[in-house]
């Protein structure tokens, strides 16, 4: 034998003996229900797995709030669902429209190039939201076939708010939209049969409180007669969309399902539907607003403007002279408390998807990012932003 085993050590001398709480830009935390399914492996094919994954369908529907019957998991991250979404609607010479506000926005267009897509840029001022004349001008002018578009850009945490007038305006030029919910599936609204979305994308570490790995996606019904009448081959087999009905709606085999990642998928999606998604908004909603005050009532202020500030992910500026990556070592070394930067922009960025919504992670949040930026220098009015959180969750919990 040519090679000898590595000397590695075990994972508790390489995890810290006590987790950081996660705050950024995901993963999220996620519930012990969540957790405890994430262990459990069981044959990925027969009558046990055909009933869970009826279930999660049906709780996918309610979430994406659509009656499709195209809605299909993939062993995979987000990115996986969103290249899965282009890849099958997109042909070589497709027109593609790409509405770009960022990072992941910029990821669609690049995903449908490869395709061999024609795809036409319409670049938005950064951070603003997508203006829907701008859209109907570039619509008119492209022609596509295909609008590509995030609800909210985590990267910059830009909101596209007018996502329901920009879906109805497509369909008036007779093209799919497709949209990337990643961030913000249940944590604020999301119709995509009332908007007319074709194809909605999900990952399982965001908005869900779920684990990473395992991504969802629903096809209009019209997406789907699309697909199934391309004429292009499917350069990839695992995203295959009529390969993965297989296993999605037809029982029988396509590759071998990540089982555990679906069972963590089956609880999360089930504390969904058990809290309702009603509750679920105004549960983001109030932690990512009391959040917000808090910060600004500290003394700093949020990088985008209040009409295009999305709520799962909070952008703040940093004051001057303070370095981004100092405040969250200094988070995550004295407080455990772990929050993102951001690409490229001296922001730090703090996570309200799923579990982060909670008041005692708020707290400790807030005060871990106003204690460290104290520690390293700033005026920053600690006390005066936690007032100002605890009102606004105390008047956000009555109403
Ligand atoms: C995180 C994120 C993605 C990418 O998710 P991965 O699981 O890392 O592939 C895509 N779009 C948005 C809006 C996101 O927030």
């Amino acid at each position: 034998m040519r090679y000898r085993p590595p000397a590695v050590v075990p994972l508790d001398h390489i995890l810290p003996d006590e987790p950081l709480l996660m705050m950024g830009a995901g993963p999220v935390p996620v519930p012990a229900k969540v957790a405890a399914a994430n262990s459990i492996v069981i044959n990925h094919l027969g009558e046990t797995m055909n009933r869970v994954i009826e279930q999660v369908k049906e709780m996918a529907r309610y979430v994406f709030q659509t009656q499709s019957t195209h809605v299909l998991g993939v062993a995979g991250p987000a990115s996986a669902a969103m290249e899965m979404a282009v890849c099958n609607l997109v042909e070589p010479g497709t027109k593609v429209l790409s509405v770009c506000n960022g990072y992941f926005s910029r990821r669609l267009a690049e995903m449908a190039t490869r395709c061999g897509a024609e795809v036409s840029l319409l670049e938005i001022n950064e951070p603003e939201s997508a203006d829907p004349a701008l859209i109907e001008a570039a619509l008119k002018r492209v022609r596509p076939t295909v609008l590509t578009l995030v609800q909210g850009e985590t990267s910059n945490t830009v909101w596209n708010r007018d996502l329901p007038e920009i879906c109805a305006i497509a369909r008036q030029y007779e093209c799919l939209v497709v949209v990337d919910a990643v961030c913000t599936l249940s944590t604020m609204p999301m119709e995509m049969d009332e908007w007319g979305v074709d194809a909605i994308i999900t990952g399982g570490q965001k908005g869900l409180s779920s684990i990473p790995g395992v991504s969802l996606l629903a096809f209009s019904e019209q997406a789907w007669k699309r697909i199934e009448t391309r004429n292009a081959p499917m350069a990839h087999w695992c995203l295959d969309a009529r390969l993965a009905d297989r296993f999605w709606n037809l029982k029988s085999y396509h590759y071998t399902a990540p089982v555990s990642g679906i069972m963590a998928l089956h609880e999360a999606l089930r504390l969904i539907c058990i809290e309702t998604l009603p509750a679920r908004f105004h549960r983001h909603e109030v932690s990512s607003q009391a959040l917000q005050g808090g910060v600004e009532a500290m003394g700093l202020q949020m990088f985008v403007a209040k009409a295009a500030r999305l709520n799962s992910v909070v952008g703040i500026n940093l004051p001057k002279g303070i370095s981004g990556d100092a405040v969250r070592h200094h988070m995550s070394q004295v407080h455990r408390v772990e929050v993102s930067g951001a690409f490229g922009l001296e922001i730090v960025r703090i996570g309200q998807m799923g579990e982060q919504c909670r008041a005692h992670h708020v707290f400790r949040t807030l005060h871990a990012f106003g204690s460290s930026l104290q520690a390293l220098g700033a005026q920053v009015d600690l006390p005066a932003g936690v007032a100002e959180l605890e009102r606004i969750l105390t008047v956000g919990m009555e109403a």
